[in-house]
């Protein structure tokens, strides 16, 4: 198995790309938007050019990476020699859907197709295919090219065949498969989401403030970031949609967002990518931090 098709080139997709190229897969990256495309690699030159001044690869390693990389807007051209697909385009259920119907027809018969997702149900995914045992969860960690973590997702139908090709790819990838299956949440934002949330609903509830609940966490239980930075990172957006699918999937009341998480998304304070969540990053609050450490 040499030719990986990536679909979507975004934060997730130029990660996965990036991974594969750089163990000799030759990955096809498509994306509906070349100005996507073109973002994607930049990014993944970057990406390489800091592994390369860390001493992690070499010169030639990051010229082969990038040379293993060819880029399409066309689905149907980038996917026609894929033994492989990993889906990473937006996280929304019907784009998902059409995009499975096409790679079902576009890709030659035995070509395994993969998704990304955080949240959607590779079952629901796999029932619009003609290949259901053909179709699985490969569920990356962000920054992939660093995070060890592949949580590989079996669908109701998947076949022990697929998942035993995806599990030896993902080792090849110098990754660590875990084997779930395929419920709201999987495992990580299972367990993640509630977390942040109960973050949440303690900020609500006024037991102590952000700084003081991240460095409980930070210093109490040895995690790298609190959960309410981790949010930030991770988008309020996207973990209100994730607790909302596990609300959904199983109508258990424990994992309804708190409601001061739903009014910072309404608000549009989606942390990181806003410039505001729980912690502040706009530019002037950058100048300040940067006017201090030069002080
Ligand atoms: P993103 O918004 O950064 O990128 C999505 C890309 O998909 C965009 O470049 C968009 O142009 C492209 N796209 C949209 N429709 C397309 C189509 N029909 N064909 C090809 N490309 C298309 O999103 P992301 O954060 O990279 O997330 C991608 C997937 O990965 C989602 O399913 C998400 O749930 C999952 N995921 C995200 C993270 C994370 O931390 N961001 C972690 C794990 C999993």
């Amino acid at each position: 198995m040499k030719n990986v098709a990536v679909i979507g080139a975004g934060t997730m997709g130029n990660g996965i790309a990036h991974t594969f190229a750089q163990f000799d897969y030759k990955v096809q990256l498509i994306d509906v938007s070349q100005s996507a495309l073109d973002k994607g690699i930049a990014t993944i030159t970057k990406n390489l050019d800091r592994m390369v001044a860390r001493e992690k690869i070499s010169e030639e390693d990051k010229t082969r990476t990038l040379n293993n990389i060819t880029t399409y807007t066309n689905m149907e051209e980038g996917v026609e020699y894929a033994s492989l697909v990993v889906e990473a385009a937006t996280e929304n259920v019907d784009l998902k859907l059409k995009i499975f119907k096409d790679l079902d027809s576009f890709c030659p018969d035995d070509t395994i197709l993969a998704s990304n997702t955080s949240s959607i149900s590779i079952t629901q995914i796999a029932a619009v295919t003609s290949r259901p045992g053909m179709v699985i969860g490969m569920h990356f960690m962000n920054p992939v090219p660093i995070m060890k973590l592949v949580e590989i997702i079996k669908g109701y139908s998947t076949s022990d065949e697929t998942y035993k090709t995806v599990e030896e790819i993902s080792k090849k990838l110098n990754k660590v498969p875990v084997e779930v299956n395929d419920y709201p949440g999987f495992v990580a934002n299972r367990i993640l989401m509630p977390m942040i949330n109960e973050a949440v609903e303690t900020l609500y509830n006024g037991v102590a403030g952000v700084q003081e609940i991240d460095t409980v966490m930070k210093l109490g239980m040895a995690h790298p970031m609190g959960p309410l930075q981790l949010a930030d990172f991770i988008g309020l957006d996207v973990c209100l949609s994730i607790l909302n699918v596990m609300y959904a999937g199983f109508k258990n009341p424990k994992y309804a967002p708190c409601p001061l998480l739903v009014n910072m998304v309404m608000a549009g304070k989606l942390g990181v990518k806003s410039g505001e969540g729980f912690y502040d990053y706009s530019e002037s609050r950058k100048a300040e931090k940067v006017a201090v450490q030069f002080s």
